[in-house]
């Protein structure tokens, strides 16, 4: 069984996580693009079997989960590996960054690093956004994927203040195209199999218990005839 930790960076009310009002006049707040990505991978794993997985922000956004009590929850569920979705901003120099990147802490196995590199060539290979970023792969000491045990990778897919970035982030299309990522990333991971549809067997054994069934009530039926 292979246990996913998932969670949406944030929550709705985080001071400062939003899109720049000059390129959203909604100012998107980040755990919404967060959420909807998280909601669709969700989603998207229901056709599979063979894993658990732990939501461990709040799904409402109304409650400010801390990163502590996210890891915490993400150790004592014993996830394999551990999921954050984000999306990034160049802090003061804004307008500067653009396209994905994922992130592991910076004293990792290559366990991790594969991870971070399957990831990171899932959603380029999905959503083709690259952007200019030096290094996309970085290693970083992020107390989120510091303090979880397991493989943690945390993905920012895409800038909130990129004029070329935030019409993309924006899109139903790109949250899907990354959503598909992160579900690619995770079936390989976790071995899973596509659910079968086992309608058709059913009713084929359903159809063999009716003879067998129509066989031992004629044999009674001629048995109580012979009694007779
Ligand atoms: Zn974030």
């Amino acid at each position: 069984m292979y246990k996913i930790a998932i969670t949406a960076g944030h929550y709705l009310g985080t001071a400062g996580k939003r899109i720049l009002k000059a390129l959203d006049p909604n100012e998107t707040r980040e755990w919404v693009l967060n959420d909807r990505v998280v909601r669709k991978i969700i989603e998207l794993l229901k056709e599979y079997e063979g894993y658990e997985i732990l939501r461990t922000d709040d799904p409402t956004g109304k409650k400010d989960i801390s990163v502590e009590d996210r890891c915490k929850a993400a150790n004592a569920f014993g996830a394999d590996d551990y999921y954050s979705v984000h999306h990034n901003a160049s802090g003061v120099k804004k307008f500067t960054g653009g396209g994905i990147v994922v992130y592991v802490y910076n004293d990792v196995g290559d366990d991790t690093l594969a991870l971070q590199k399957m990831l990171y060539d899932a959603l380029i290979e999905e959503t083709g956004l690259k952007g200019n970023r030096a290094n996309p792969l970085p290693q970083s000491n992020l107390k989120e994927c510091r303090l979880t045990k397991m493989p943690a990778v945390l993905g920012e897919l895409g800038f909130m203040d990129s004029p070329t970035d935030v019409p993309i982030i924006l899109s139903e299309e790109h949250a899907d195209a990354c959503a598909r990522a992160y579900v690619k990333v995770m079936v390989k991971r976790g071995n899973l199999k596509k659910k079968v549809d086992r309608s058709a067997d059913l009713e084929a054994e359903n159809k063999a218990l009716r003879e067998q069934n129509a066989a031992l009530q004629a044999k009674i039926a001629a048995a109580q005839k012979a009694l007779a």
